[in-house]
């Protein structure tokens, strides 16, 4: 009996469901980037924490220089000097200044700074004493040049969520919260190995007939890129007993997935089918997509098994649709769904009804995102990936689209 042609989401549905969020471990900030919180974050802390200058200037009663103009200055006894990191406790009083520099805490009685620019005092030079008299050239309003305690975050806030991908400024901001220890997901490990006996290791020389194995290394890319860990077991020939050796090795590892690479069209694989389904299943899964319709999926020793096509161009996509799901899901991410962009086809496309994924270049014309296609799609080309910066995605039942269409793009 021949198997259902899958659609891609409902390939995507049936694979999700093999996978879940690891387990929580706590990592030090400075090595949390890329990883997924594993709890919502709840501020400590008022941010910013005390009210401060945002100027380099002179701290003052808003009041007193209402009035103050180039020709009118308001002139005001300055009592004190206030360095960022210092807390100066002498209350203003009426026609009181203190000098104050950018992020030092306003002191009692002030409620606006003047910036030097709006003085007759503009030195900034450290070391410099602040002059005894200032004279204000401009009025203030209240709380001018004020960054008021608590204005950004509250005191117990949720300010992160669970399930979000920690980039730099989450990773500055957690610091800022008084956070060096970060929960997050177990990163994934995958363990990576390619079939084909015309593969030769990429540090030795080719001889006729034999190509460079790519996808060992573009899937470990992919792997690190989406946040896993990637492990490499090499090119593995047609024989039951390395097959085996190869996924023992993986079970060893204790990885979270296991991922081929070529092979994918039945009877080709027949080895790695017989070794994997001595201990455990595998199915072939025929997906509505172009590139990358065969698929592979089961388990080795209740290790989820991937096999994705031998077509650099294939393999990446099917990464893409397949794997990376799956990696953020392990990773803990709630997000997995790739965001894309509608663009506007500069060109014709054909498609053959599949949910396509075409190499394309997008581009910013006249205020609009335009797309055209790298050149042929043959799924071996990897250079018109290369030279891609998006995938045009063309839906399932469309065989044409006409220059100005739109459709989706899923810039890369
Ligand atoms: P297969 O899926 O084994 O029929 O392979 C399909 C195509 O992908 C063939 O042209 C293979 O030579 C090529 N191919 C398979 N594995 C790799 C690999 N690891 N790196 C680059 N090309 C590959
Ligand atoms: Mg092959």
């Amino acid at each position: 009996m021949k198997d259902p042609l899958l659609s891609v989401g409902e390939a995507q549905k049936r694979l999700l469901e093999y996978f879940s969020p690891l387990e929580r471990e706590i990592v030090d900030l400075e090595w949390s980037t890329g990883r997924t919180l594993a709890e919502d974050i709840v501020s400590h802390l008022d941010l910013p924490p005390f009210a401060n200058s945002s100027m380099d200037g002179f701290a003052v009663r808003f009041a007193d220089v209402a009035e103050a103009s180039s020709s009118h200055p308001v002139v005001l006894q300055v009592v004190a000097d206030i360095p960022a990191g210092q807390v100066v406790n002498r209350k203003l009083q009426p026609h009181q200044a203190a000098r104050i520099m950018t992020g030092a805490v306003l002191p009692p009685g002030a409620d606006a700074v003047v910036p030097v620019e709006d003085t007759d005092f503009s030195q900034r030079t450290p070391g410099v004493p602040p002059p005894q008299q200032v004279k204000i050239f401009n009025p203030i309003g209240p709380r001018g040049n004020v960054r008021p305690q608590g204005q950004d975050v509250h005191f117990g806030e949720v300010v992160m969520q669970s399930g979000s991908l920690l980039r730099p400024a989450d990773v500055g901001f957690l610091a800022m919260l008084g956070i060096h220890q970060v929960p997050v997901y177990r990163p994934p490990k995958i363990a990576i190995f390619s079939t084909g006996d015309e593969l030769v290791p990429v540090d030795q020389p080719l001889m006729p007939g034999q190509i460079y194995d790519s996808n060992t290394f573009m899937l470990i890319s992919l792997v690190e890129r989406y946040g896993g860990k990637a492990v490499r077991l090499g090119i593995v020939p047609d024989r039951a007993e390395v097959i085996q050796r190869t996924l023992d090795r993986a079970v060893d590892e204790k990885v979270d997935l296991i991922l081929s690479s070529a092979g994918v069209s039945v009877g080709a694989f027949d080895f790695v089918r017989s070794v994997v389904e001595d201990q455990g299943k595998l199915d072939f899964w025929r997906v509505n997509m172009r590139p990358g319709k065969p698929l592979a999926f089961g388990q080795y020793k209740n290790i989820p098994f991937i096999g994705l096509p031998g077509n650099p161009v294939s393999s990446f996509v099917g990464f893409l649709v397949f794997v990376r799901p799956a990696i953020l899901r392990m990773a803990g991410r709630k997000d997995w769904k790739p965001q894309t962009q509608t663009v506007r086809l500069v060109e014709p496309i054909d498609s053959d009804g599949r949910e396509s994924y075409l190499r394309a270049i997008v581009s910013r014309e006249n205020d609009e995102l335009v797309a055209r296609l790298t050149g042929h799609q043959g799924s071996g080309n990897l250079r018109s990936l290369v030279e891609a910066n998006a995938l045009l995605l063309i839906p399932s039942g469309v065989k044409s689209l006409p220059i100005g269409a739109e459709t989706q793009a899923w810039l890369l």
